[in-house]
């Protein structure tokens, strides 16, 4: 990303996004880049990713859905049960076709940034950390979560996706089948 193309998207969120969402944005591609050191991933997607990974997620229902179908082919029962899950397809459909990223680990990291799935790239994994370690955050359990993201990617994983798995069903939501894969996955893989 060049300085010139920071900047442009860096206005883009201020436009899309309320101030808190604008902030979370800054400080998730912040933890991407600390996070990518730290693992070894490339630093300059880890950014990219992480800069743009919520853009469409205070966009109406309408237009998240009109991305989101433009990559998932398809609706899916799972978004009409959680339309917070929209926003992350929506988003990677978004700059893809609005912003020309064309990189597919960088839209496979927006893309999977909310459910995961199995199978999970490094920079996937970076990205769906940072968004749980990222500064402006705080829950139950965020202390735990940043140790073991500092030191073990699997087991912050595993972490991060029984805290989500179990509040879903603790609210009587659905899980996301790509939610459960990536659990099962890093479990049964002992994680790469
Ligand atoms: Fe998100
Ligand atoms: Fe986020």
């Amino acid at each position: 990303m060049t300085d010139e193309q920071r900047q442009n998207y860096t206005e883009l969120l201020r436009s899309r996004l309320s101030d808190y969402r604008f902030h979370h944005s800054l400080c998730v591609a912040e933890e991407a880049v600390r996070l990518a050191k730290l693992y070894g991933a490339d630093e300059k997607k880890a950014e990219l990713a992480g800069l743009l990974h919520d853009i469409m997620k205070e966009a109406d229902r309408e237009e998240q859905t009109r991305y989101a179908l433009m990559i998932c082919r398809r609706p899916s029962p799972y978004f009409e049960a959680s339309p917070k899950l929209l926003h992350a397809p929506a988003a990677a459909a978004y700059v893809r076709r609005e912003l020309g990223i064309k990189n597919r680990e960088v839209l496979a990291a927006i893309r999977y940034h909310t459910t995961g799935r199995a199978n999970m790239s490094l920079l996937e994994k970076v990205i769906f950390l940072a968004d749980f370690t990222s500064a402006d955050r705080s829950y139950h359990g965020i202390g735990k979560m940043r140790s073991l993201a500092n030191k073990d990617m699997t087991k912050a994983m595993k972490y991060a996706l029984s805290y989500t798995i179990t509040d879903l069903v603790a609210n009587g939501k659905t899980v996301h089948p790509d939610t459960i894969d990536a659990y099962n996955d890093l479990l049964l893989s002992g994680g790469r």
